[in-house]
């Protein structure tokens, strides 16, 4: 039997056309659950085996890494684990826009060792070119320059094109911000993620002859989940699919849930228009779900308009009612998630087997709790990243502006972390000084000050001041009369600079250099002399970077990246800092951690329950399902009630979190819900009120009596699916939970509102929460502490809860605006 009879043999007619299509264009367009990744996976198999395609000469491309991660130990499943699948391309947008440009550096008006800033960094440097242009009303915008720059570049738009298309002052004054910020991420050797698309497309258009050895070295190029692609993704698969067309995809209509970061469906839906000689293969049968699960997708999906009509059938008729379980507040609902799963864990069920998704990561600090108290053992999907975890940042600043001296986001960083006098005016200082040519970096501007410059500074030594006029002048004056306190902490924070660069070039191995930059600064003390409650936890996640960096460096898949990053390198370099080991290794793992999405989080050992946002759950299944927080407000998340298109999107996550679900479902929802330390009350999501009666069960301990519930139902909906059904007990029956038994919500109430989010871990259980800001909105004149910047005063208050932005007076470094989950409030 060759090995084709036996994938078919797994594959009905319909997957099996796509698998084998022969070439050019292909479209599979179909519904959850029917095979489309499955179509994906055996078609690079079949490609490889049967077709005599060498595996270096296929990209596929996921959404998140895990699920780049996934495909590619399918594949080499299906090949018979002869690691051929290690030489497939398989990887997200990003990491492949990450190795092109790269590779391609000098090409792309790049260094090779450029710096990849996230969320935070683009908007720290978008707030120093307002600071600098002196715009202070605009200050408050900088989120939404932040979002324009985003929508531009998920378009493939440059700034001059953001600049053809601008047709009033307001839009020509965005796109001349965005010309000002790119040129400063230029200038500070960075990219950021929009520019690892982007960069690759203005890298394409106009070295036309490297995209098209691109498409030559890639015959045969594979999407999932197509429906989520944006204009400049689209843009790059026109680029790689130049000499030869054959451009696989796959995706779902139903399940285009990131219009909010620019992606379009119309690339799905136009795919036919677009190209001609498309083949198009229908799926229709759904292997995942029961058809109970199957229909209350359904019943949810269905009130979309304008969908592509797609048939879903299952063989798998009947399967478990739905079970809906409204506690009286988010707690208990929190509490009957963790209860129900701890007995089916004492019944024999598998951790693994079961999801939690909500709509918004902070729902999942509940979980958390109650998990916690179970004993029940979980790993977090997404969340804040690890990575965005200050004292994550702030070491990775370090090696990164040890790594990259025109690094200027992570110099300005750590330039006073800990403290060493290196106050705001100093800093203001020496950011003026890196307008005068020659000096362009802060680190330039630092070096003003030293009394013996390095001579020989490999890093520098092209690099001389040379101002040309008063002004500048002035401002190199500026810097080198610096006050002695500041001169001090500029020579210690080159010294470590130094020092570090030093370990850079003499160590192998990445952890020892750390380590030592960690005792160098006094990373520990550093921590609990600024927040002593959080110190330990803190401590505990540089332990756990230590831990990831030892990993990455003892992986087999790391030597790849590290070998890319080594290709990368022109030929003439003679740096030696840029070519030692351990350099090469941190370029390498900078890259990894900065491309470690929201979307994805390390697997922990072990069996566990998994949590996560449904916008992360996109293309996975599990045999029991969780959905929380059904509630109107919160799942749908309107922030405009009458804004149809985002109902639209809600509805659909809706559906991608029924359809994640194998053999049971819950949907659960809370009466009343702390939103910022304050309880609201809840309606239940119409969500869960579309849903046909007779499709769910209420679990006897919910307590919404059933015909609060159903009275709630009719209220809203005029019983569109006539009368609610008498209420049945649950298949698997349980004890009634009392909730006398935990402790009080009240109580509970009193506590500070812990902040779960800087705390998320991928070594679940092993860390306590923190506890930051509690009380209402109204801040104002309240002292608050931040571990930064010590303690101040709120001036104002903008937005609500945790997300909300607070200006504060701290006298230490004037005012600041701050997140309100950073904050402590003292009184
Ligand atoms: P989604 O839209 O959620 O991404 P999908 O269309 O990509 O779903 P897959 O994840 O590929 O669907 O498949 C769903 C499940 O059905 C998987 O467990 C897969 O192994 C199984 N499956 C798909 N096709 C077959 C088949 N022909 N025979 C048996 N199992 C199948
Ligand atoms: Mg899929």
């Amino acid at each position: 039997m060759t090995m084709t009879q036996d994938w078919l043999q797994h594959l009905n007619s319909d997957q099996r056309q796509a698998v084998t299509h022969p070439a050019g264009p292909l479209l599979v367009l179909a519904g959850a659950g029917s095979g489309k990744t499955r179509v994906l996976t055996h078609r690079i198999a079949f490609l490889i085996a049967e077709q005599g395609v060498a595996p270096h000469q296929i990209v596929a491309m996921t959404f998140t890494n895990k699920a780049a991660q996934e495909m590619r130990e399918r594949v080499d499943q299906l090949l018979d684990g002869h690691g051929q699948a290690g030489q497939v391309t398989i990887s997200t947008f990003h990491s492949l826009g990450a190795r092109i440009l790269r590779r391609h550096a000098p090409a792309a008006g790049l260094e090779w060792n450029f710096s990849i800033y996230d969320d935070a960094d683009q908007r720290r440097l978008i707030t120093r070119i307002l600071d600098e242009a002196g715009d202070e009303r605009a200050r408050a915008d900088v989120r939404r320059l932040q979002s324009y720059i985003d929508a531009c570049k998920n378009r493939g738009w440059t700034p001059s094109q953001a600049h053809e298309n601008a047709h009033d002052a307001r839009a020509e004054a965005d796109a001349e911000l965005y010309a000002n910020y790119q040129r400063a991420l230029t200038q500070a050797g960075a990219v950021d993620f929009g520019d690892l698309i982007l960069g690759v497309l203005v890298l394409f258009r106009e070295h036309p002859d490297l995209a098209k050895q691109y498409s030559q070295r890639w015959q045969h190029v594979l999407v999932d989940e197509f429906q989520d692609t944006n204009p400049a993704q689209y843009e790059l698969l026109d680029h790689l699919t130049l000499a030869h067309n054959n451009l696989t995809v796959v995706g779902d209509d139903d399940q285009a849930i990131y219009r909010w970061r620019g992606a379009t469906v119309a690339n799905i839906l136009g795919f036919e228009d677009a190209n001609e000689a498309a083949a198009r293969v229908k799926l229709e049968q759904n292997y995942r779900s029961t058809s109970v699960i199957l229909e209350a997708a359904n019943d949810v999906i269905a009130r979309n308009d304008r969908r592509h009509a797609k048939k879903l059938w299952t063989e798998r008729q009947g399967g478990e009612p739905i079970v809906a379980f409204t506690g009286a507040d988010d707690r208990e609902e929190a509490a009957y998630v963790a209860e129900t799963i701890f007995d089916m864990a004492r019944q024999g069920g598998n951790f693994d087997d079961v999801a939690i998704f909500y709509r918004t990561n902070a729902q999942g600090r509940l979980f958390e709790e109650q998990l916690r108290q179970w004993g029940v053992p979980y790993r977090i999907i997404g969340g804040l990243s690890f990575y965005a975890r200050e004292e994550i940042k702030d070491l990775l600043a370090y090696l990164r502006c040890a790594l990259n001296p025109r690094d200027d986001v992570a110099t300005a960083r750590v330039i006073n972390t800990p403290r060493r006098g290196i106050g705001k005016t100093t800093l203001e200082k020496l950011t003026a000084a890196t307008s005068v040519p020659g000096v362009e970096s802060l680190q330039g501007a630092l070096l003003l000050t030293l009394e013996d410059r390095p001579a020989q500074n490999d890093l520098f030594a092209a690099r001389r001041p040379r101002p040309s006029n008063p002004t500048e002048r002035l401002l190199i004056e500026t810097v080198e009369e610096l006050s002695g306190v500041s001169r001090r902490g500029i020579d210690e924070f080159w010294k470590i600079l130094e020092a570090t660069r030093d370990d850079l070039l003499h160590y192998e191995e990445l952890t020892p250099v750390l380590e030592r930059l960690i005792e160098r600064i006094s990373y520990f003390e550093h921590l609990e002399r600024t927040d002593s409650e959080s110190a330990e936890d803190r401590t505990r996640n540089v332990g756990e970077l230590l831990s990831a960096i030892e990993e990455f460096e003892q992986d087999p898949n790391s030597e790849a990246l590290i070998a890319s990053v080594q290709e990368a390198m022109p030929d003439d370099l003679d740096d030696l800092l840029t070519t030692a080991p351990a350099s090469l290794r941190l370029r390498a793992f900078l890259d990894r951690s900065a491309l470690v999405q929201s979307t994805d989080g390390d697997n922990g050992p072990g069996q566990a329950v998994t949590m996560m946002t449904i916008h992360g759950s996109k293309g996975l299944e599990f045999p029991t399902v969780f959905v929380a927080g059904l509630e109107e407000e919160t799942f749908p998340s309107l922030r405009d009630p009458g804004d149809s298109e985002e109902l639209a999107e809600e509805r659909r996550l809706a559906y991608v979190a029924i359809t994640r679900a194998e053999d049971r479902l819950y949907m659960t929802n809370a009466r009343r819900r702390r939103v910022y330390g304050q309880f609201k009350d809840t309606e239940p999501s119409r969500f869960l009120l579309d849903i046909d009666p007779s499709r769910l069960i209420i679990d006897p301990r919910s307590a919404a009596k059933e015909l609060d519930y159903a009275r709630d139902r009719r209220k809203r909906l005029g019983a569109p699916h006539g009368e609610f059904p008498e209420p049945q007990m649950p298949s698997q029956g349980g004890a009634l939970y009392d909730f006398n038994q935990a402790p009080s919500s009240d109580e509970h109430l009193a506590q500070d509102t812990p902040d779960w989010e800087s705390n998320f871990s991928q070594s679940p259980q092993e860390w306590d929460v923190t506890h930051t800001p509690a009380g209402d909105d109204q801040l104002i004149g309240v002292t608050v502490s931040h571990s930064r910047f010590g303690i101040g005063e709120v001036v104002s208050v903008s937005g609500s809860g945790d997300k909300a932005r607070l200006t504060v007076d701290f006298p230490a470094v004037g005012q600041q605006t701050v997140i309100r989950k950073f904050l402590k409030v003292l009184g």
